[in-house]
């Protein structure tokens, strides 16, 4: 038997290597354990976000910005740039290169913190005993007081169209395509979908995406995800709702998907096709037979509120339990979790959790939407503002979009803020801010907002909740 530790977390993602840096700065002697090899075989800390997700998708998503920036806008502003040309290397390279930074950082981390990190895969083979085999294929067993489970998630593949090295892939290999793909499919106009699909189309693949729902967006609100598919379609995203895919075949360097939608069975060729139809928990070999972690009927582990399992002593966290899989929240129930352990109260606020997608414009919301406040039967005031009418919108040249705030009719407090524009994944903060607070719309209208900003919008919206909007014709009358 090796160490005794007072906690294991089993992965090193978002979720994980939080929850492990946490629990050792209040005091308990924790031990991470993650089994993600580089292309060295070394250990690479981070999991999904930080090696295939969040921050190599957008390194991509920001590189490619700035060439169509260079490309389509900088002469509007007087800048002459000549040809301006992308070179895809040069762009991965720099990518990995962040991806590296990052991974590395957390070792670090873990090291200055006093995080014994352990590498290699690990399993929960009791309540308090995890078996850890490591890269050389060596088992040895950890007994911990408490076990956190960050195991994470991985893509779900669908039975019409198998992975196809190098042809049809899955959102990884559409982070290393070596050239741009002259016609690109995509399936699925989820966030990934479109974040991906906008790299690629910027740099000039003709990018089709065929999504299953007849609805764009549904977890948007509605104004705000009709602008969306508008803007996307104005940069060329061909974005086809009520597209169910029934097939697929590679011929060659191609692929022939075979999809049918409310005119009928259609097909249509690819040089590359990316799948990107949701992620499902991983959670495989990670707790033995014999221990009693429940999962639910679609594989993810359950936990309660304080995402504790059905095992005492036993936790888990992140994209392999309920609710929105995203780095942010893993990190919060992490921090929760760790928080618990050392004895303090904690809890995780899920009505106040932001989302963004890093599209350009970026989409970004908090909280609910007017259709979640009608079908709940909650009467709502709303209040919008359009970026066309904000001052540094304009200098920015980044005009398209606009900011809509939520609040009860009856008490004025706000329930979600959803913003389409340039900026709006910093800018939803406000929203969370203010949710975290219980404020009011009129709390909102009444702080200063520092001028020329973005940010004014929001301003705006709060105030035109009441019909009180200063750069706008007010549709309601002031009271
Ligand atoms: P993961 O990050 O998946 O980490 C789990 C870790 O556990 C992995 O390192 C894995 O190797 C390890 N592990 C699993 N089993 C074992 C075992 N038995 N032993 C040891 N280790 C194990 N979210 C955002 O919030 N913002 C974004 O912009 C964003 N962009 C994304 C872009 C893409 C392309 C993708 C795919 C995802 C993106 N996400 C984004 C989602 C985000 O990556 C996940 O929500 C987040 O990584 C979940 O964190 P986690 O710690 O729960 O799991
Ligand atoms: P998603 O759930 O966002 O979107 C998947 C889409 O695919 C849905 O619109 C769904 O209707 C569609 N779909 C499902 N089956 C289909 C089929 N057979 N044919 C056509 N369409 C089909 O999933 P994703 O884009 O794969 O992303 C996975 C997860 O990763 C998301 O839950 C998200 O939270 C996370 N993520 C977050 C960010 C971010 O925060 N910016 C970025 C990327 C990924």
């Amino acid at each position: 038997m090796a160490d005794k530790f007072d906690l294991i977390v089993i992965g090193a993602g978002p979720g994980g290597y939080v929850t492990a840096i946490r629990a050792a700065q209040l005091g308990l002697k924790t031990a991470c354990v993650e089994k993600w090899q580089d292309s060295k075989g070394g250990v690479a800390h981070g999991g999904t976000c930080l090696n295939v997700g969040c921050i190599p998708s957008k390194a991509l998503l920001e590189a490619s910005h700035k060439f169509v920036e260079a490309r389509d806008d900088f002469d509007d502003l007087g800048i002459a740039t000549g040809d301006v040309k992308m070179d895809v290397g040069k762009m991965m390279a720099r990518k990995d290169k962040i991806v590296k930074n990052l991974t590395g950082g957390i070792s670090g981390l873990f090291k200055a913190n006093g995080v014994t990190a352990i590498n290699g895969t690990g399993k929960v083979i009791g309540e308090k005993q995890v078996e850890v085999t490591d890269f050389d294929g060596k088992t040895s067993t950890h007994e911990a007081d408490n076990i956190v489970v960050a195991a994470g998630s991985v893509p779900v593949e669908i039975p019409p169209t198998p992975l196809t090295e190098g042809l049809i892939v899955d959102s990884t290999g559409a982070l290393e395509f070596d050239e741009t793909p002259g016609r690109l499919g995509v399936i699925g106009a989820g966030v990934i979908g479109l974040e991906l699909g906008s790299v690629w189309n910027r740099l000039g693949s003709e990018v089709t995406v065929l999504e299953a729902m007849d609805d764009f967006l549904p977890m948007v609100d509605g104004a705000i995800a009709k602008d969306t598919q508008k803007l996307l379609k104005k940069q060329g995203l061909d974005i086809r709702l009520g597209a169910k895919v029934t097939g697929s075949e590679v011929k060659g360097q191609e692929v022939v998907v075979k999809y049918a939608d409310a005119d009928g069975e259609k097909e249509i060729t690819f040089d590359k096709l990316i799948v990107c139809v949701g992620r499902k928990p991983y959670t495989q070999g990670v707790i033995a037979d014999g221990v009693n972690v429940d999962l639910d009927e679609r594989g993810f582990v359950t936990v309660d509120d304080q995402c504790r399992t059905s095992v005492p002593g036993v936790y888990a966290i992140g994209d392999c339990v309920r609710g929105p899989m995203l780095a942010h929240k893993a990190s919060e129930e992490g921090m929760m979790v760790a928080d618990i352990i050392a004895g303090q109260k904690a809890e995780v606020n899920y009505d106040a959790i932001p989302s963004v997608i890093y599209t350009f414009p970026e989409v970004a919301w908090v909280g609910m939407t007017e259709q979640d406040a009608k079908e709940q039967g909650i009467e709502v005031s709303t209040g919008a503002f359009p970026f066309a009418a904000n001052g540094r919108a304009m200098a920015n040249n980044a005009t398209e979009g606009s900011a809509k705030v939520i609040a009860d009719a009856e008490t004025d407090r706000i329930l979600g803020l959803h913003i389409v524009g340039q900026h709006a994944g910093e800018m939803i903060a406000q929203g969370v801010i203010a949710m975290e607070f219980g404020s009011s719309a009129e709390d909102l209208a009444l702080t200063c907002y520092a001028h020329p900003t973005m940010s004014e919008s929001i301003h705006e919206a709060a105030l035109a909740v009441d019909g009180h909007a200063i750069h706008m014709a007010n549709r309601k009358k002031r009271k």
